[in-house]
């Protein structure tokens, strides 16, 4: 729970609550914001549990942005964030998560849903309470108060909040969403209301299939595949390979132990390209035949990403890993 929002809920007694903030490592944002959450533990005297980024990733937003740049920054925030607050309750045991996301929150949500074609999550993010079948439900309880009554409150009853923007919103794909209903608002000020009601009358129909939770293979957290989305994207960070994000889970080649761009395919039992050209020049084989081995792999990878777009539902969450580094250049002859 952080910002004003978080403040807010701290009068709110009846259960017991426990603050759970998540440091992302962004300097001059999250340390501010991180101060006004240690002031408010002691303001209202509840106890405070702060997972970092730093530590169960290993990575800082910063170090982040300093490998992958600008641009999808927020997917990486967003991934881990959602998960770091999952971890935090797990420790804390706690039986509920309670978030702050205000009405407007779920109207640039549904937008953005909207426009990335994510039927699965359009479905549950007008819900007020998702994942009641699983051990951590989250709720929603500001969904329908709108962001400036929240401010305009806290203000009045002089609360200590912040209201920091993030160092690297300004390329936040939430920013155009917001851009877009604030222009609507003008013209019709009930844009945000009118939004959420259309997010929760929306049915898909009962022969669409929806993905099913699991649990990671590797981290045993929530998923929908069977590595989760935190997991692929901290292994391409640590690779130092972020730019080709692949939803395709990575797999250690069999005979060299090692994990490769092109042992890139889930339950992959084939070796990787290194241990082919070594297998192949023991066996004598000429630098053409290692070669063509090499890129005929290239190939069969982007046709097995080709073959799972067209077969995917979710057709905007698959990507093809960048080939190019796997791409061998025959020899200067
Ligand atoms: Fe994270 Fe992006 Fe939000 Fe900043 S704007 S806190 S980087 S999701």
């Amino acid at each position: 729970m952080m910002g004003s929002q978080g403040t807010e809920m701290t009068h709110w007694r009846k259960v017991y609550l426990i603050l759970l903030s998540v440091d992302d490592g962004i300097t001059g944002y999250r340390d501010d914001s991180l101060e006004t959450v240690k002031r408010n533990q002691q303001q209202y005297d509840l106890p405070l549990k702060i997972v970092s980024y730093e530590e169960l990733y290993g990575w800082t937003m910063d170090a982040i942005v300093k490998q992958i740049g600008l641009k999808n920054n927020c997917t990486f925030c967003g991934v881990f964030r959602r998960q770091a607050l999952d971890r935090g309750a797990m420790i804390l045991k706690v039986d509920k998560i309670v978030t702050g996301h205000n009405a407007d929150d779920i109207a640039e949500t549904v937008i953005m849903n909207v426009l990335r074609g994510d039927i699965a999550r359009l479905r549950r993010c007008t819900a007020i309470t998702t994942g009641m079948d699983g051990a951590l439900p989250r709720c929603k309880p500001f969904k329908y108060t709108y962001e400036k009554e929240i401010v305009m409150y806290a203000y009045f009853k002089k609360l200590d909040y912040f209201s920091t923007e993030c160092i690297y919103s300004p390329n936040a794909y939430r920013g155009f969403a917001r851009a877009f209903i604030k222009d609507l608002e003008k013209i019709r000020p009930s844009a945000i209301i009118d939004i959420i009601h259309s997010g929760e009358s929306l049915s898909v129909k009962k022969e669409v299939r929806m993905p099913v939770q699991g649990l990671c293979s590797r981290c045993g957290c929530m998923s929908s595949n069977p590595v989760c989305k935190a997991c692929v994207l901290l292994e391409g960070l640590n690779r130092g390979l972020p730019r080709q994000v692949c939803v395709l889970a990575v797999a250690t080649c069999p005979a060299t132990q090692c994990v490769k761009p092109a042992c890139f395919w889930r339950d992959s039992t084939e070796d990787c390209h290194d241990s082919v050209l070594a297998r192949s020049t023991k066996k004598g084989g000429s630098w053409q035949t290692s070669w063509l081995e090499k890129n005929l792999r290239v190939l069969q990878v982007l046709l097995q990403c080709l073959v799972r777009w067209t077969t995917s539902q979710h057709r905007s969450h698959v990507e093809v890993p960048a080939v190019g580094s796997l791409w061998t250049a025959p020899p200067q002859t």
